[in-house]
């Protein structure tokens, strides 16, 4: 009102042309401002109004020196305002500001009055701060709010902005104050906190607060689900109150004391639920102190691991365990064995590692299912765990080995006691489902550390006892040797030879005689390989064919044999109408050699000239048992080919005549054993009778191996056999020899 007046008045005295300025407008305010407040001047103002330009001039330049001293008073009231600070016009002018708001702006006062917020900010933003303003000053009361702008670094700030009119002594308005706070980190503050809170109520993690002295202050909704107990429950207690007495006191004592020093602890901990159920929490402990080291109280954050130690048992079990027969396993086995090791060195006392393997099991398996297989290694399982002591270790190594380790060993004999008493509960009789089973184990024994010292050794030297054990025909038990070691490098070094041996064909065939029975013929020959070593001269097949298996050699030897074969079965069908000439072919021949490798063994034939029918493979019932190989796939394209097949060494595996009716087969070859003990043995004749019998019924006819005395022919004769084989009639024979007893029996006899 003041200032209006006041401007009327100097417009009339300055002239039309006086447009106040911003400096004008400004000290107008001020005089105003200085008018209301200094009341007594107001007559010599009003005075010096009413005089001429000079002395107006003289007067505004008292004035001015007055304001300036006021408003340096003023600036520097509100230059120690750490706020915002700034006086508007009603008409949004800026009239003053403090050097807080100068900084927060970035501009220099001079460039903030007599400007307008437009100036100042984006319009947007200036319109919304306008209307607020024109709102306040309307309404003629304060008003407070948070606005969030940008200072000059581009940050955006958060302003608690408390706008106020003011007015006049006289109760006239004067403008519009503003006191802006930065409140920005208090907000962030505030809405970490908000976050806290709300992870606190919301998170699946179990969180509780206590004092100093673990004194339970709060626990939060996820905290309640996982012990079951309610704030109440809980409240002024300490977490020890969960105890599931798996920890002892000590367990605490420590847990605190680490707390103490390091602040911080974490593990865990099977605790008990509020429903008495014993659970794992995993644990975190938190101190939190005061700013003069004070502790102030702790966090604990939990949560329940039960399912995640339950899983892990089960991968630890899985890893260490046999599923079937929940022994341990073999890496579980070499665990034990190293732990043995060292009890057994501080005792100072052997100990003893048995390894058992069960005899024929594959046939078992095959022909009566893996079912019934496997219910045989669980009872087997029991049955030589029964055998041992607590402390002694039984393993399952895989497929139907075991292993036990037998500690704290005094005598030699005791070992073998027990080893034989495994052998004999093995070979009682199995009731599996309806089938009763017989079976046999081998069993190889080493000592530590007499045989070896080291696991892998030791495992390696009880296998070649076991091996040993089923060379001697099984159902018993071997100690390992010194010989066995040797024995080991030899194989080492002879494996090597063999390899240079087939690169280098050192080998030749012999061919042994096979007769009718009924007329002394020479009908057949059976092709045997011998090798030609270097140093050793001929070594015989049984030292060299279940290495070349072993080595995967005897495709290629096989291969040889096959087509040396033929060339002399292709001569001598010439010779011998019908002349049949057979080759063994081993198991694992069958397993590698696919149908393409078939067609070439097949093509060699035809190109040597062997006519059909002149060639026969002697194969194992092994390769029939097998389910792995398709067995019958192979022996069909064989017969197609006009091929025979025999089946060797019948009488010392399953022999299973029922089993042979599923396969198209030529001829059945009673092993040599068997026939060496029908002379001596009344009930192996009558055996071997009903098996030429059943043979002939099933289209098969039959061949006796091994026949060297003149009474074992007759009984074969007697008992209807079709062929015979064995020293009787002929040793194997160079074909060479073969071929001129031939020409000589066709012209000569
Ligand atoms: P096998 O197939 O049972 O062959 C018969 C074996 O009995 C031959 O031994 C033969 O010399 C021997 N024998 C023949 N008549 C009598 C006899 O009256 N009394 C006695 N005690 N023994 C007799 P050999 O030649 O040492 O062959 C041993 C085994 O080696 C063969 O047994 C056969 O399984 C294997 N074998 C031989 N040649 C080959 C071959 O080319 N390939 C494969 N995979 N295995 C072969
Ligand atoms: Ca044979
Ligand atoms: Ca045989």
């Amino acid at each position: 009102m003041h200032h209006r007046l006041l401007q009327r008045q100097l417009r009339r005295t300055l002239g039309a042309e006086f447009v106040p300025d911003a400096s004008w407008t400004q000290f107008l305010a001020l005089i105003s401002d200085y008018y209301t407040e200094v009341d007594r001047d107001r007559n010599l103002i009003e005075n010096a109004l009413a005089v001429n330009s000079e002395e107006l001039e003289e007067l505004y330049a008292q004035l001015r020196r007055r304001a300036d001293a006021e408003q340096a008073l003023l600036r520097s009231f509100t230059n120690s305002i750490p706020d915002l600070f700034f006086a508007k016009s009603p008409e949004g002018l800026y009239l003053g500001c403090n050097s807080e708001f100068e900084r927060f702006v970035g501009r220099p006062e001079t460039e903030i009055i007599g400007y307008r917020v437009h100036d100042l900010l984006p319009a947007a933003q200036a319109a919304d701060i306008t209307t607020i303003d024109q709102a306040v000053l309307a309404s003629g009361r304060p008003h407070s709010r948070e606005e969030w702008q940008k200072d000059p670094a581009g940050q955006m700030r958060c302003i608690e902005m408390l706008r106020a009119p003011y007015y006049g002594a006289d109760g006239t308005l004067i403008g519009l104050l503003g006191i802006g706070r930065d409140v920005t980190e208090r907000r962030r503050l505030e809405e970490q906190n908000r976050l806290a809170a709300q992870v606190y109520r919301h998170t699946g993690e179990g969180m509780l607060v206590t004092d100093a002295e673990f004194r339970i202050l709060d626990i939060n909704p996820a905290g309640m689900r996982i012990t079951g107990y309610s704030l109440e429950d809980v409240r002024g207690r300490t977490p020890e109150m969960f105890n599931s007495g798996r920890q002892d006191r000590a367990f605490y004592d420590s847990m605190r004391r680490t707390i103490a020093e390091i602040g911080y602890w974490n593990g865990e901990i099977w605790d008990r639920r509020q429903d008495g159920e014993v659970h794992a929490k995993s644990v975190v402990v938190n101190r939190l102190d005061e700013e003069d080291g004070s502790v102030h109280g702790h966090v604990m954050f939990f949560s329940d691991i039960t399912q995640k130690k339950q899983a892990d048992d089960l991968i630890w079990r899985q890893a260490n365990f046999d599923m079937l027969t929940g022994l341990p396993n073999r890496r579980m086995l070499r665990e034990r064995l190293e732990h043995e090791i060292r009890q057994a060195d501080r005792a100072r006392c052997s100990m003893a590692l048995l390894l058992i393997d069960l005899d024929h099991f594959k046939e078992i398996n095959d022909t009566l299912g893996h079912l019934i297989g496997d219910d045989l290694l669980v009872e087997a399982a029991r049955r030589i765990s029964a055998c041992t002591r607590e402390t002694d270790t039984v393993a399952r190594l895989g497929g139907d080995e075991f292993t036990t380790i037998l500690t704290r060993i005094n005598d030699a004999r005791h070992v073998e006691a027990i080893s034989q008493k495994i052998l004999d509960r093995l070979a009682e009789p199995f009731q599996l489902g309806d089938s009763v089973v017989y079976v046999s184990a081998s069993l190889g024994i080493t000592l530590y550390p007499q045989d070896a010292t080291e696991v892998e050794d030791l495992l390696k030297s009880a296998d070649q006892a076991m091996y040993v054990a089923k060379r001697q025909g099984r159902n018993r038990f071997s100690h390992f040797t010194q010989g066995l070691q040797t024995a080991a490098q030899d194989r080492l070094r002879t494996i090597g030879e063999l390899r240079e041996a087939v690169w280098q064909k050192q080998f030749h065939l012999h061919f042994q005689p096979i007769v009718d029975t009924v007329s002394g013929q020479i009908r057949k020959a059976e092709a045997l390989l011998r090798w030609d070593h270097p140093v050793r001269g001929v070594v015989p097949p049984a030292e060299f064919i279940a290495l070349a298996e072993e080595t995967g050699l005897i495709a290629q030897l096989g291969d040889w044999v096959f087509r040396e074969a033929t060339r002399w079965a292709a001569r001598w069908a010439t010779v011998v109408p019908g002349f049949q000439v057979s080759v063994n072919v081993s198991p694992v021949q069958f397993r590698t050699e696919d149908a393409a490798a078939r067609a070439v063994w097949i093509e060699q034939m035809c190109a040597a000239g062997a006519p059909a029918g002149s060639m026969v493979i002697e194969i194992t019932e092994g390769v029939l048992l097998s389910a792995d190989m398709d067995a019958a796939a192979a022996l069909r394209d064989f017969r197609a080919a006009g091929i025979q097949i025999a089946i060797d060494d019948f009488g010392t595996g399953y022999s299973s005549l029922g089993y042979l009716n599923r396969f198209d087969i030529d001829f059945l070859k009673i092993d040599k054993s068997f026939v060496q003990s029908i002379a001596t043995d009344a009930g192996n004749g009558a055996l071997c009778e009903a098996i030429v019998v059943m043979a002939h019924k099933l289209g098969l006819r039959v061949i006796a191996e091994g026949v060297e005395t003149q009474e074992q022919a007759d009984r074969l004769l007697r008992a209807g056999s079709d062929f015979a084989q064995g020293y009787l009639y002929s040793r194997p024979i160079p074909p060479e020899q073969l071929e001129a007893i031939l020409r000589h029996g066709a012209h000569g006899r």
